[in-house]
């Protein structure tokens, strides 16, 4: 079977690898064999490559060096073109994170490959799909020259374990000088506080203009807590300064797909839509019973949120 390499991206925060890569190489699956591919400082690997192994990673190339590390991404383009010459893999997953996508397009440069950004999906012929619009078409593409190059869209595949040999293969990395030319001074994890990552909880709740402050937002944290979720917000509400940027689920936002998402506040515009409408079940409070969040949900609560969610937190905080 042809293999496909997929590139793992690490949480430094939870010291393992990113849920976006276990998505990689569960959708790289339907194209090949995954081999993840690990790039970093020395002692990278060790701690990731059963996790790897346990979804799907048949091999596990390993390039590490303080090289690789220490520049921003140039280098890591560098050794998968290696990697892709050396190989001759029937794709490569990217996941699509701001740093995958510039890999991915250096990468495509490198191989004289074609590549295909943000895709949701991958059959085993190597056609791609991608949303566009807020979600209104759907697009089939296919690479006609070179390597295939994929970035995945986060949480647009449920990562699902089939364990693999994770065979671990040592990469030898030699960094040009032109891949050197932006160095990394430092790296700041940022762990603000004990929530889950939004792109990564199993629970989301967010909050809309309805929610009218930021001090209000306390109460959308409650509940997030009280489930231990993340918290989330619209464009509206980080726009009026209610919650932070980062923190923003939408077109324009981040993109999540829990099993439970709680919409508080919040009409369901179609940008918003596009940030959540994948999520397993949604629930919304909304005090206007014509709010068209009300068309998407599968539990609908019609009430002012400065009641419901308090009323709704006790009780599940009660149990
Ligand atoms: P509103 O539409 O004002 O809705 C507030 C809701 O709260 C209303 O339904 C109201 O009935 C309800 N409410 C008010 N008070 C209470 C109360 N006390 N109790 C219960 N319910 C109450 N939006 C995003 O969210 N994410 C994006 O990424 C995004 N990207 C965009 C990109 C573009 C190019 C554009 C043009 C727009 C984008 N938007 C995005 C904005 C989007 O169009 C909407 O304006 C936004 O989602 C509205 O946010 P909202 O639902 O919080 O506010």
């Amino acid at each position: 079977m042809a293999e496909v390499l997929v590139l793992a991206e690490l949480n430094p925060a939870a010291g393992g690898p990113r849920k976006s890569t276990l998505e990689a190489l569960t959708a790289a699956r339907a194209l090949g064999e995954p081999a993840a591919v690990v790039i970093g400082a020395p002692g990278t690997a060790a701690g990731i490559k059963d996790t790897l192994a346990e979804y799907g990673a048949a091999k596990v190339y390993v390039a590490e060096s303080d090289d690789v590390d220490a520049y921003l991404v140039a280098p890591k383009a560098e050794v998968l073109a290696q990697l892709v010459a050396e190989r001759s893999p029937a794709g490569v997953v990217i996941p699509s994170s701001p740093e995958g996508k510039e890999i991915a397009g250096r990468l495509a440069i490198k191989t004289g490959s074609g590549f295909l950004t943000d895709v949701t999906e991958i059959a085993a012929d190597g056609t791609a799909t991608q949303v566009a619009f807020a979600g209104a078409t759907i697009v089939h593409s296919q690479v006609t020259v070179g390597t295939p190059i994929y970035t995945l869209r986060g949480n647009s595949v449920t990562p699902e374990p089939a364990p693999a040999a994770g065979t671990e293969e040592t990469v030898q990395v030699a960094v040009s000088e032109a891949a050197k030319q932006t160095r990394v001074l430092d790296r700041v994890v940022e762990q603000k506080s004990n929530r889950p990552e939004l792109t990564e909880a199993a629970i989301v709740v967010s909050g809309g203009r309805g929610v009218a402050s930021a001090e209000n937002f306390s109460v959308i944290e409650g509940l997030a807590d009280s489930l231990g979720g993340a918290v989330g917000a619209s464009r509206a509400a980080v726009d009026s300064g209610f919650y932070p940027h980062s923190f923003q689920v939408g077109q324009t936002g981040k993109t999540v797909s829990p099993q439970l998402y709680i919409a508080v506040g919040i009409s369901g515009a179609i940008q918003h839509r596009a940030g959540m409408q994948t999520s397993k079940t949604i629930v919304a409070v909304n005090k206007d019973p014509e709010a068209p969040i009300f068309e998407l949900a599968d539990f609908g609560v019609v009430g002012d949120l400065n009641t419901v969610v308090p009323a709704a937190t006790e009780q599940i905080s009660a149990r």
